[in-house]
């Protein structure tokens, strides 16, 4: 019989007489000498043996695969923390083809183009956790390997999902984008160097670090800039990419010559 895992965190939270979000521990409390910046560490989640395994899509689930994920939940749990991280920020310039955000530029003509009419802006930060990402597969097991690579996934979305939540709560905003440097050639992968030294401290807040190629370590993090819009934004709608397993929104072409952007 299959056990069912379940946790479910939840937290309040609170808005201060400033205005600042705080949460007990998922939110440092602005100071001024500070960007606005808030950590959350401490996002509600579910995990159970049978979500794994409907995300695995598999049609047939022998004894053997059931055993394994339940295993593999259990584990997880013990030691999962996603986090994220977010800033408030401010666009100070607006180039040709690029912006400056509180002193950073930034040179992409689709993300100059998309804050048009934006002044405040919020890069971010969310990530499985180094926690997660530290469950151990030392067989190499490839069934292991796929398995742990979808609870980081869906511990990913869920941290990514409460931050982007809670900046709409906080903010009042109706819907948000985002754009990450690396997702189209329009925007250098380099300058996920750019987008971290704009949030400060990302190793120590929420375990992240970049290495010298510019990936995100654990691998199962993601990075960008939330910016409000009225009509939802997504880059895949400009990417001509084809079988890609992450797309998020189907090619448009007639988009992507509004914005310019080459095939
Ligand atoms: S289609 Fe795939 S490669 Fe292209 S932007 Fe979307 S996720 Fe990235």
């Amino acid at each position: 019989m299959a056990v069912h895992l379940l946790l479910t965190m939840t937290s309040m939270n609170r808005q201060t007489r400033q205005g600042h979000v705080t949460c007990p521990d998922t939110m440092k409390e602005t100071t001024p000498s500070r960007p606005e910046t808030h950590v959350l560490s401490d996002i509600p989640f579910e995990l159970t043996a049978d979500l794994v395994i409907r995300l695995m899509k598999v049609r047939r689930v022998p004894p053997s695969l059931q055993r394994l994920v339940e295993e593999l939940v259990a584990r997880s749990l013990e030691v999962a923390t996603p986090k994220a991280m977010f800033r408030v920020a401010y666009v100070d310039e607006k180039t040709e083809d690029g912006v400056v955000i509180d002193g950073h530029a930034f040179q992409s003509s689709v993300l100059r183009q998309n804050l048009d009419g934006v002044q405040r802006v919020f890069p971010f930060v969310a990530t499985c956790g180094a926690e997660a990402d530290g469950v151990e597969n030392p067989s190499g097991d490839l069934m292991t390997t796929v398995c742990l690579d979808i609870i980081r996934m869906h511990l990913l979305g869920t941290a990514r999902r409460h931050m982007e939540q809670q900046i709409k709560k906080t903010y009042a905003l109706d819907q948000l984008s985002r754009m990450a440097p690396g997702s189209l050639p329009d925007w250098q992968v380099q300058e996920q160097g750019t987008l971290f030294r704009l949030l400060g401290e990302v190793e120590q807040s929420v375990g992240v670090r970049l290495t010298d190629k510019y990936l995100m370590l654990p691998l199962k993090s993601v990075s960008g800039i939330f910016f409000p819009t009225e009509v939802r934004f997504e880059s895949c709608q400009l990417c001509p990419r084809a079988s890609c397993i992450g797309r998020r929104a189907p090619y448009d072409p007639e988009l992507a010559a509004r914005y310019g952007v080459q095939a």
